[in-house]
């Protein structure tokens, strides 16, 4: 694990650091290939792919296929049963990590190694170490960042599985390291009940709240769900400070124990003044009101969270968004060196010392979409992407993924010295799908922030969305699911009928040519809106979240597979409305 030596280096040499490894892209990638291949060549694995025992990068590249997980799926599965993990790679698995994405119903399984996860704190520590450079004074107060864990699975072989959040909030590096500038104590992000997580987290952050100059969670959608769950629960958190006393249903231990350290005393002064601030009608700047000390907000609000960006905005008050970093459970990939960027011009700079990169090309027709990944063409190196062009991102890693397809698409927006930046654009997987057209995350979102465009002047905000292809009526149509507030207040909004319409066909109008000429054709009908109240999704999320998946790491689907999903969706809906038959 990072030790505090190495995180004071990292804090005190920092910005040399990224400077040679940003200037040294090429040799820093070769040497990492080829470290990769002194270890692990001799695994049954690899050493399959190099008969006659030469495995230098050079045959790497020529014998080793691109593969996805089902592809190396039977030998994780042998590993979580209790054949030993040099089957894969030669350093020990800790254990694995949870991936978000699943594989026929179940989660994926990566394995990580200690030496893995020093990697991806190297990179949590410099991107948090540009952020703080950004902003000045921000090495003096705290942070009000919600965090939250999700139990741990065991496998067969005894190894342990949890989503990356949980076990990197359980070390020691954690504890001595970002937590000591959280409002939050740790035994209140340990607890595995979220609500009563939430509750403390919040109430530890108000009555800190002159001190807290950062807000922040992993992803945008956890700060949207504690907007939510502070408009529901300001008044007894009020309660709590004037009182002193704590909820009784706070009944975890930990929880408790940590809040009778910091929650001792009656402060009817600040509950007056939060309840003053909670009670104005509207709740725009909210968060800069009741913190009135915050310089950013920090969390993920690229790909799919950039839904929420308008949210966070207005809530906000307009202070800066900061998108961090872009990793997942496979490997980290890049980070933020320009925190105060707009949140749609987000690029993420590649460190070239945790993993070996390869950039499959991803063709874009006129209208912008992403193709197929042309698999003729050979994939290229991390130093030789090309600006302007779309790459789907394939990683090799010391922790056992070998050409491996992570799923994302992404585009080079320009270089950091000699190291490539990339926006992320969109993950393969997500799209709604009738016939032969395929519609991505990405067009689908431009479609909907074009459509939500007419209703802003109505005072009409759009939280957040998602979608689906129903197909069980012949022709089938894409159905989205919009929840809609008020600005500043959460009454639904009254809606006209036609203006609804128009947003149905803005929708479709955006989508690109093969959409339009199936639904010229009749292979598709016409599209579908429906309008669910508010909270509707924090229903969704909680199934999701009873599923299995971490709160820390939830991503609301842009596109639902599962019908109990849908019919969640489809129990808050107060009005459904249908482009014109005819429009096209
Ligand atoms: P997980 O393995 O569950 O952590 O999910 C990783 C996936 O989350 C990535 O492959 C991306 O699709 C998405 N993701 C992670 N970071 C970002 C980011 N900064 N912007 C957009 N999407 C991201």
């Amino acid at each position: 694990m990072a030790s505090e030596k190495e995180i004071k280096e990292i804090y005190e040499n920092g910005m040399n650091i990224l400077e040679d490894l940003t200037n040294n892209v090429q040799e820093i990638q070769e040497q990492v290939l080829e470290e990769i291949l002194k270890r692990n060549a001799g695994t049954e694995y690899l050493s399959r792919f190099f008969p006659n025992g030469q495995a230098d990068n050079q045959s790497f590249k020529t014998n080793v296929p691109i593969i996805t997980y089902e592809d190396i799926q039977p030998y994780i599965d042998r590993i979580a049963n209790g054949e030993t993990s040099s089957i894969l790679l030669a350093y020990r698995i800790i254990q694995f990590l949870l991936s978000t994405g699943t594989s026929g119903g179940q989660p994926k399984l990566i394995p990580m190694t200690a030496e893995s996860f020093e990697k991806r704190m190297s990179d949590l520590l410099l991107s948090d170490l540009v952020t703080r450079k950004c902003f000045s004074g921000s090495d003096e107060g705290k942070s009000l960042y919600l965090y939250f864990i999700k139990p741990e699975i065991e496998t067969p072989s005894g190894l342990k599985a949890s989503f990356f959040t949980t076990f990197y909030f359980k070390t020691e590096s954690f504890k001595n390291g970002l937590a000591k500038f959280c409002t939050s104590p740790i035994d209140t992000i340990l607890c595995l009940d979220n609500k009563q997580s939430m509750f403390c987290q919040l109430l530890t952050g108000l009555l800190q709240r002159d001190e807290v100059i950062r807000f922040g969670s992993t992803f945008a959608s956890v700060l949207a769900r504690t907007i939510k769950f502070l408009e529901d629960y300001w008044r007894e958190l009020c309660c709590n400070i004037r009182t002193g006393y704590l909820s009784d249903w706070i009944i975890d231990p930990g929880c408790k124990n940590a809040m009778s350290l910091i929650h001792t005393r009656p402060n009817p002064e600040l509950a007056d003044s939060i309840q003053q601030i909670c009670e104005d009608k509207s709740w725009e700047g909210i968060i800069v009101k009741l913190w009135p000390k915050i310089k950013y907000i920090h969390c993920i609000i690229t790909g799919s969270m950039s839904q929420y960006v308008s949210l966070l905005e207005f809530y906000g008050g307009g202070i800066p968004l900061v998108s961090p970093i872009y990793n997942s459970s496979e490997s980290s990939f890049g980070i933020n060196l320009k925190p105060l960027s707009k949140p749609f011009d987000v690029s993420y700079t590649f460190l070239p010392n945790t993993a070996y990169f390869e950039f499959l090309p991803v063709g874009k027709d006129g209208e912008g979409k992403a193709q197929e990944t042309w698999t003729d063409d050979e994939p290229v190196d991390l130093a030789n992407v090309k600006l302007g062009r779309y790459y789907e991102v394939v990683v090799t890693t010391l922790a056992g993924l070998y050409r491996y397809r992570v799923g994302d698409v992404l585009k080079v927006t320009g270089f950091y010295n000699k190291s490539p930046q990339f926006q992320f654009v969109e993950r393969r997987n997500v799209v709604l799908c009738i016939d032969v057209d395929k519609t991505t995350e990405e067009d689908l979102s431009k479609a909907i922030m074009k459509a939500k465009l007419i209703l802003e002047p109505l005072g009409i905000m759009l939280t957040t969305y998602s979608s689906y292809a129903d197909t069980s009526l012949t022709p089938g149509r894409y159905v989205l699911f919009w929840e809609l507030k008020m600005k500043g207040r959460n009454d639904v909004p009254k809606l006209d009928a036609k203006i609804m319409e128009q947003c149905c066909c803005i929708v479709e109008e955006s989508f690109d040519f093969t959409y339009k000429s199936h639904r010229k054709g009749g292979a598709i009908s016409a599209l579908e809106l429906r309008v669910v109240k508010h909270g509707t999704f924090d229903e969704l999320m909680d199934f999701y979240v009873s599923k299995g998946v971490s709160v820390a790491q939830y991503k609301p689907p842009s596109c639902l597979k599962s019908d109990e999903a849908v019919k969640i969706l489809n129990s808050g809906m107060v009005g459904k409305f249908f482009s014109s038959k005819t429009m096209f």
